[in-house]
């Protein structure tokens, strides 16, 4: 097992490895004694498949656990509010310690009750997708609102985020797919000979414990030192949405839930590749179809239909739409284009994945 540093405003570790729930009683210890009252949110889903494993690891200490609906539809309002009352039912206090077990949907609804009960109690991230590597780290919570994805939250930092890879054996494929579009990104943005690794994987399943997470790390740390120089994205945290403008579209249209956040953000990348003229389309192409993300949707969607939403991105303005470029792998830039040529390229994309 490893620990990563995380050195934003409050800093903490990022414990990753099979078995790395065990370090409750290695290492928190005094954090659990000090709290009055330890309670899990966890994905239903999640918590079906390993609850037993996640209490056992806090022992002697008892937890209360309330369930939340699976993925995406844990961020509602409706959800928050229940979870708070959970809480207040509880009898939890300024002195409760919450943990967060599930995806990043879980770890976002989570994150924001505990940065608001009672104006904020000290959580631990519990994560178990691959995707998580990307949203446990960085403190951001968010739950949504009917009008928009993500709209109300705060940044918050975790205590810890324990990131236990034996979680993540039940994964299904398009969760997999989701997770390692997100990690593909980290590589994009930053390293060139850790990129090519990734895209020499041909199916996921290949993959063994080590190697994921050797790819976990690195997206950990990618992620890292971006938040750590820009925690409340003012500047380079921006990068990290490469690939998302055409991705945020896809979702929109869709619908949330019709495609995994990171599938579409695999979508994304590409369209992102061809526009910036990038060396590595064609072999990033030839990975999303060896790893069957669902090239398709793109088919399907004419420009129309995903330019209204990418003009809405908060990254765009005027007449213009602004995407995260990359010319070069590790060095993303801002740039605007012409809705123009937006077009011409979303359409040689479609043909190319004909
Ligand atoms: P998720 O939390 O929506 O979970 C996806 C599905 O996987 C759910 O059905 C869940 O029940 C299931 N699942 C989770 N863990 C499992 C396991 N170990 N075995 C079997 N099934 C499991 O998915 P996600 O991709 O982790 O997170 C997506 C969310 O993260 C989105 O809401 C997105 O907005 C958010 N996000 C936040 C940040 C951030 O910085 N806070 C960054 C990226 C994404
Ligand atoms: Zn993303």
């Amino acid at each position: 097992m490893k620990a990563l540093r995380v050195e934003a405003g409050k800093p903490y570790s990022v414990h990753i490895g099979p078995g790395a729930v065990d370090v409750f009683s290695a290492e928190y210890q005094e954090l659990l004694n000090a709290a009055d009252r330890i309670a899990v949110i966890a994905d239903e889903t999640v918590a079906s498949l390993h609850l037993r494993r996640l209490l056992s690891s806090l022992k002697p200490h008892e937890a209360s656990v309330f369930t939340v609906p699976a993925g995406e539809a844990a961020k509602s309002a409706e959800v928050f509010m229940s979870c708070h009352s959970f809480l207040l039912e509880q009898g939890c206090s300024r002195k409760s310690l919450l943990l967060a077990f599930g995806g990043g949907a879980t770890g976002d609804v989570a994150g924001f009750v505990a940065s608001t009960f009672m104006r904020g109690i000290p959580f631990i991230q519990v994560p178990t997708t691959i995707l998580a590597h990307d949203s446990a780290v960085g403190g951001k919570t968010a739950i949504n609102h009917p009008l928009g994805k993500n709209m109300i939250g705060t940044f918050y930092q975790p205590e810890a985020v324990i990131y236990d890879l034996d979680f993540l054996h039940t994964l299904p494929a398009h969760e997999i797919r989701s997770g390692m579009a997100e990690v593909a990104k980290h590589a994009f943005i930053s390293n060139e000979q850790w990129l090519e690794e990734i895209l020499a994987i041909r199916s996921f399943a290949e993959m063994d414990d080590e190697q994921l997470m050797g790819h976990l790390e690195k997206g950990i740390a990618v992620k890292a030192a971006i938040v750590e120089e820009d925690e409340f994205e003012g500047g380079v945290r921006k990068y990290l949405n490469f690939g998302h403008t055409l991705a945020h579209a896809i979702e929109a249209h869709l619908g949330y839930g019709k495609i995994t956040h990171g599938e579409a953000v695999a979508l994304g990348m590409g369209y992102a590749l061809l526009l910036s003229g990038h060396p590595k389309f064609e072999d990033f192409l030839s990975w999303c179809q060896s790893n069957g993300y669902p090239l398709h949707h793109l088919e399907e969607i004419p420009f129309e239909q995903v330019l209204g939403f990418m003009k809405k991105d908060k990254k765009s303005s005027g007449g213009t739409l602004n995407f995260v470029l990359l010319q070069e792998t590790g060095v993303p830039n801002f740039d605007m284009v012409e809705e123009e040529r937006a077009r011409i390229v979303y359409e040689e994309f479609r043909l190319k994945i004909r």
